[in-house]
């Protein structure tokens, strides 16, 4: 029988030669990492093996393993945060470990316990705690992983994997305030579309990004957003998802997002502010929405002066205010009525950023 995962079977070696910490103001994302890594192999004849924690090591593939040409590789990004109690604390990790099942579901890696994931990265997190870093937008960023470890040309199910998670320190995305972001709306090239595999976290869907982002940059613009089909259809931006605030003639406003309809990434901060303006803001004045707009209706609503604030919402930033948006050769500017965002931007910032440091308890999202 082929064996779940479980972490009560841990073993911890610890290394014998830390490395030394950097300052605060040195960490640069996803540039240096911490002491140790947390890895489990996986086989289809004996299922999960002994979870490890060691020291943070390269790893070693035959030419011909299957993650190196085939692309069997998914991934999550989540984070952990010191608060002033020092406890460290992880920030809606079970919503990662789905999505992480799902991404593995999809492309025919081994499926596994969320909560026994959850439980080995909080004694990774223990190892490693000196690593967190104090202060307002710091934090621990964690990268789990999957790979199809299989030596073999052939395309088919992998009868290895490897399950690994590594952390790195890192600053707050803006240094001081926000720094809203100008966009080039993109249509030649396409992020994700019906029946693909947008919606999953797979290594596979990044890579094809980063040329039409080069493309936007040379024309003076920081991120794509991406567009779908003829009719335009806004689904997200850079690697967030997007959100757009208008203000309809009787006064009431939307606070409007792409739905899940297989395109969009189901990212745990759009579900967090959709949960949490759902519930915070007053009923009579909002409206909070799930449903497909288009590039034209951003337009058409933007010369109205309808279009109130928009953004981009994700682990990274939390949320990343947008100040304007290439389109066709003209430019839609979006207001920035608290300064560097709109006012409902800086609302919900705040309002998971006290979640996440633990200043406010909201059902069991923050978990020490
Ligand atoms: N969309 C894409 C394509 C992403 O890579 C991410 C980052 N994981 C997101 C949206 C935001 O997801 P989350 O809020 O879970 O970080």
């Amino acid at each position: 029988m082929s064996a779940p995962l479980d972490a009560s079977k841990l073993v911890i070696h610890k290394t014998t030669t830390p490395k030394e910490k950097l300052p605060n103001d040195k960490l640069v994302f996803g540039k240096t990492f911490t002491d140790h890594m947390l890895e489990i192999e996986w086989t289809a004849q004996a299922g999960w093996g002994t979870p490890t924690i060691s020291p943070y090591h390269k790893l070693s593939l035959d030419p011909s393993t299957v993650v190196l040409h085939y692309a069997f590789e998914l991934f999550e990004g989540m984070k952990a945060y010191r608060d002033t109690d020092n406890n460290i604390r992880t920030f809606r990790g079970d919503k990662n470990m789905d999505r992480m099942n799902k991404s593995a579901d999809r492309i025919a890696l081994p499926t596994f316990d969320g909560e026994e994931l959850m439980k080995l990265i909080d004694q990774f997190l223990l190892v490693d705690e000196s690593f967190v870093p104090q202060g307002a937008g710091y934090s621990l960023y964690l990268r789990p992983t999957m790979i199809g470890t299989t030596e073999s040309l052939g395309v088919g199910t992998p009868d290895k994997a490897l399950l690994y998670v590594i952390a790195s320190p890192v600053g707050p995305y803006y240094g001081t305030g926000f720094k809203p972001v100008s966009l080039e709306a993109t249509d030649y090239a396409v992020r994700a579309w019906p029946g693909g595999v947008g919606n999953r976290k797979l290594g596979a869907n990044y890579a094809p990004c980063v040329r039409p982002q080069l493309e936007a940059a040379k024309r003076g613009y920081q991120q794509n957003l991406w567009l779908f089909g003829e009719e335009g259809y806004i689904t997200e931006v850079g690697t967030m998802n997007a959100f757009f605030v208008f203000k309809n003639a009787d006064g009431t406003k939307e606070l409007a997002t792409a739905p899940l309809d297989g395109t969009i990434l189901e990212g745990v901060t759009r579900d967090s502010i959709l949960e949490l303006t759902r519930e915070r803001l007053p009923k009579n004045e909002w409206v909070v929405s799930e449903r497909k707009f288009t590039i034209g209706e951003v337009e058409e609503r933007a010369a109205k002066g309808e279009l109130i604030e928009a953004f981009g919402a994700g682990t990274a930033a939390v949320v990343s205010p947008i100040k304007s948006i290439g389109w066709k050769g003209k430019e839609i500017e979006v207001p920035l009525a608290a300064g560097d965002s709109g006012e409902l931007t800086a609302q919900v910032a705040e309002w998971i950023r006290k979640i996440q440091y633990g200043e406010e308890q909201y059902k069991n999202w923050s978990r020490v």
